[in-house]
């Protein structure tokens, strides 16, 4: 049997969330445009994100995915999905507090109470540094070294385009321990704390958040602040990068919706020729399309974080999800910008904006190249069988 139905609590999460993103964050879509089309700053500002963190917060939507013996909500994947799903048909930038990355899990009492528990409490920003000049897709050619010196470590090299880097309190960096084993244990992931040295320079990209790029130049950190075991780093990054892989396109199919929603109340509305666009078959068409698309996205997200709930190996049916969703969102994006025509390019709507925004999609966390590649590996492997998803 497939069961395609959401439990009570699930429509009441969604429901709540949907609710939330209507009442507090549309509203705020206009001041935000404005701000950034007026350079006075990107998304909302540290206040409003406290206190809508702490709105929310005070019907419990805090820490949505942090397990519940450290105060978190411990949701399901499939669950998550749907909480992005929602989140995503604002552009206002929006995430539940109270969340660490997963990898800092691994830290031992200490690092915890000094790394994951403030990160939790909203206290510190982390950021996750692998990428460097020379290694992005092939994570594996990192160049960061750190060697001993006795009971520390000094770092040097250069990572790029890490997400709040520039923010950070601390960074988990992935260098090189042993040159010989590389990324076969021979990396190490330490938790750097801004004070120790590292500087960072934001990246201006065509979206409205830059990444940072950050220099380390014989940063030195004590023993004890390596994450998990010396060697074992690379297992972690990809663990870190594997997480939740399905909840970039969740975020992007709620913009989908939204901005199809846009384009069909435009299409009834706008007239030409003495008939509502609506009336014309060329843009039926890319209503129609645009529909088909984000159901079959609804699918493979559900199916990608339903095999997350199930403990089975969801690798596979995630870079599906994640491929599917980057193309297909920059394909309703565009359409819907066609369908708005030059009201679409003004930056008097908001579609430009999700126009740059999801093209991010088919680069960061793995490209559609880099998609494809484990795509068909599995299959001309014989990891993953043809028509085998029902099992
Ligand atoms: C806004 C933003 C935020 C990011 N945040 C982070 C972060 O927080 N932390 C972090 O560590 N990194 C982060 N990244 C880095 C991101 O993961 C990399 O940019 C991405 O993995 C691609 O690497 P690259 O840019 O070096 O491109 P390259 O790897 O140089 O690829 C260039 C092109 O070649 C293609 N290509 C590469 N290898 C193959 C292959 N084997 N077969 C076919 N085609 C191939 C790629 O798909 C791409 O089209 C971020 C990037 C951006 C833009």
């Amino acid at each position: 049997m497939v069961d395609f139905a959401l439990t009570e609590e699930q429509r009441e999460i969604r429901n709540w969330v949907r609710t939330f993103v209507e009442r507090e964050l549309m509203p705020l879509e206009q001041e935000v445009l404005r701000r950034e089309r007026t350079g006075e700053g990107h998304g909302l500002t540290p206040q409003e994100l406290h206190d809508l963190r702490q709105l929310a917060k005070k019907s419990d939507f805090w820490g949505i995915q942090t397990p519940v013996e450290y105060g978190g909500m411990g949701l399901d994947a499939v669950t998550t999905a749907l909480v992005e799903i929602e989140l995503g048909r604002t552009f206002v930038p929006f995430s539940f507090g109270g969340s660490a990355d997963n990898i800092l899990y691994h830290a031992n009492e200490e690092q915890k109470r000094r790394y994951l528990l403030p990160t939790i409490a909203g206290e510190r920003r982390s950021c996750f540094a692998i990428t460097e000049p020379g290694a992005g897709s092939d994570a594996k050619a990192i160049r960061t070294r750190a060697h001993k010196d006795g009971d520390h470590w000094v770092i040097n090299g250069e990572k790029t385009f890490i997400t709040g880097g520039n923010e950070a309190d601390f960074a988990m960096v992935f260098a090189v321990t042993d040159p010989e084993k590389s990324a076969d244990g021979g990396v190490t992931c330490f938790l750097v704390d801004r004070e120790a040295g590292w500087r960072s320079e934001p990246i201006p990209t065509m979206g409205e958040w830059g990444p940072a790029s950050l220099v380390f130049d014989n940063v030195r950190v004590p023993e004890s602040n390596v994450l998990g075991e010396v060697g074992q780093g690379f297992a972690l990054a990809m663990q870190w990068i594997g997480r939740g892989r399905y909840l970039l396109p969740a975020r992007a199919l709620g913009a989908c919706e939204r901005l199809l929603t846009m384009a069909i109340d435009y299409a009834n509305t706008r007239e030409t020729f003495g008939k509502p666009i609506a009336e014309r078959q060329a843009i039926q068409w890319m209503i129609a399309d645009s529909q088909v698309e984000i159901e079959a996205l609804r699918l493979l997200v559900l199916n990608a974080a339903w095999q997350v709930d199930n403990n089975r190996d969801s690798r596979h049916a995630q870079s599906i999800a994640k491929l599917y969703g980057g193309l297909k969102a920059n394909e309703i994006v565009d359409r819907v910008l066609q369908i708005h025509g030059g009201m679409g390019y003004t930056r008097e709507l908001p579609i430009e904006r999700w126009y740059r925004e999801l093209r991010l999609l088919r680069i960061y966390e793995g490209t559609d190249e880099i998609q494809r590649r484990t795509i068909a590996r599995d299959l001309l492997k014989g990891y993953v069988k043809v028509g085998a998803t029902l099992g």
